[in-house]
């Protein structure tokens, strides 16, 4: 695993390094001492000179950890080993970063994950708060909700893209002395009770554990067999980003429920810049309040699963985010799951206890599907009398302090 990690440019902190050689026995400490004598010569006799720092923490690596997948979910996990002094390797198939921003809203909890390694901030700095929820019948203003001010409740709902949030987990791994190491596809795995042994650009690279976080279509969890269970939604939904000056709330999350059952919805970005997303087939078009944009920076449609992993762990391997659980993106849950399940990943392997992992975050997944779930039954119904108690129950939500209270704490997740 020595190679994988060197093979693979990961370096564990120097902290951990140091706290590690404190520990070992003296005869340890002469045999890895005669291993850096060694590696040193190997390296100048092929003209590189890494320093021994580099040398060491490559020597001295005691967890070793595949993280297949460099999107929110596997950047999150390689920033929280990292940050507990496992340096994982993180594997990419794609050429370079994304720049597709499916996911919009960061919830508090998301936020309070990414404070210590201070993601939150860089984040925070760039990304809009959400101030209200409106919900419109047709092209009528029924409720407007607003999400701050709550006393004791003072958490804050962002929008930002998720390519940019991405760029800002990305830099602070990186920070941390982290790679992604892009174009590397992982294919497939076998285990035996103590290591797990992948096969990388055609080498294989053993680890003491490997995590799944390759999204929907997860390999991993293909190769490990476990089921991914529920279903596929007939219809298909679209997506647009465009720049448009003027709109209403600009500053909101603009819900329209629409004649047919069909819902659009729109999201700031940015100042000028607007996310709409629409459960047919052109977002724009499924508007009931023509927007005027100046520029579609990116269009298309996307298709709506409903399912969860049997289980989140197979020995030595596990799925978090998307490979585990996926739902639409009513509630907007999606990243925000994968990224807790990644700080707990992270946490249970620290620790060694691993062996809780699908304990803990399983149910927490079903309940977020539920929820979702619920969420979008409710606002695509066709029936009069539901879509009716709605609109009453919506008026009330922003009437009522103590159902505002609670819309605003089931929205944010508190
Ligand atoms: C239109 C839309 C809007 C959404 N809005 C929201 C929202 O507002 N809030 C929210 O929380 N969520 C939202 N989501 C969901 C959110 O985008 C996903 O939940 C999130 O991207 C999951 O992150 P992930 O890291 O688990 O998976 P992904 O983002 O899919 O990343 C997986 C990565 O693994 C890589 N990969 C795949 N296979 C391999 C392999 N074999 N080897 C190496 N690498 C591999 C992929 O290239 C990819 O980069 C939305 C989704 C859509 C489609």
């Amino acid at each position: 695993m020595d190679d994988a990690h060197e093979a693979l440019g990961a370096k564990p902190s120097v902290m951990e390094t140091r706290k590690i050689c404190f520990l070992y026995h003296p005869r340890l400490r002469a045999f890895i001492r005669l291993r850096i004598f060694l590696r040193l010569a190997r390296f100048s006799i092929s003209q590189q000179y890494p320093t021994n720092t580099e040398i060491l923490t490559i020597m001295t690596q005691s967890t070793r950890v595949l993280i297949v997948g460099a999107g929110p979910t596997g950047l999150t996990a390689a920033i929280e080993l990292a940050r507990r002094g496992i340096m994982p390797v993180v594997i990419e198939k794609r050429k370079t970063a994304s720049n597709l921003s499916r996911a919009v809203g960061i919830l508090p909890n998301s936020m309070d994950i990414l404070t210590p390694s201070g993601a939150a901030k860089a984040i925070r700095k760039e990304a809009v708060i959400i101030q209200s929820s409106v919900f419109h019948n047709q092209d009528k203003q029924v409720s407007s909700i607003k999400m701050n001010g709550l006393r004791g409740l003072n958490k804050r709902l962002y929008a930002l893209p998720q390519d940019r949030t991405e760029y800002h987990l990305l830099k602070v791994f990186r920070e941390l002395g982290g790679k992604v190491n892009y174009g590397a596809e992982f294919l497939s795995l076998s285990q035996s009770d103590n290591e797990v042994s992948v096969s990388i650009l055609g080498k294989a690279f053993r680890f003491d554990y490997v995590i799944g976080a390759d999204g929907v279509n997860s390999t991993v969890r293909e190769a490990l067999r476990i089921p991914y269970e529920g279903f596929d939604l007939p219809e298909t939904w679209s997506i647009a980003d465009v720049d448009a000056k003027v709109w209403r709330n600009p500053r909101s999350f603009s819900i329209f429920l629409l004649k047919d059952g069909n819902v659009a919805v729109t999201v700031p970005l940015d100042k000028e810049r607007f996310r709409v997303v629409a459960t047919s087939k052109d977002a724009l078009a499924a508007l009931p309040i023509p927007m005027i944009v100046e520029k579609i920076r990116r269009s298309g449609t996307f298709k709506v699963s409903i399912r969860q992993a049997k289980t989140y762990q197979l020995g030595r391997a596990f799925l978090a985010g998307d490979a585990a659980h996926c739902h639409s993106p009513v509630g907007g849950r999606g990243m925000n799951l994968g990224i807790a399940d990644a700080a707990e990943l992270a946490e249970c392997i620290a620790n060694g206890t691993t062996k809780n992992y699908t304990a803990i975050r399983h149910p927490l997944g079903k309940k977020a599907i539920q929820m979702s779930e619920r969420m979008r039954k409710a606002v695509t119904t066709t029936s009069f009398t539901k879509r009716f108690i709605l609109m009453r129950l919506l008026k009330l939500f922003a009437r009522v302090p103590s159902l505002r209270r609670r819309f605003v704490a089931n929205t944010l997740d508190l």
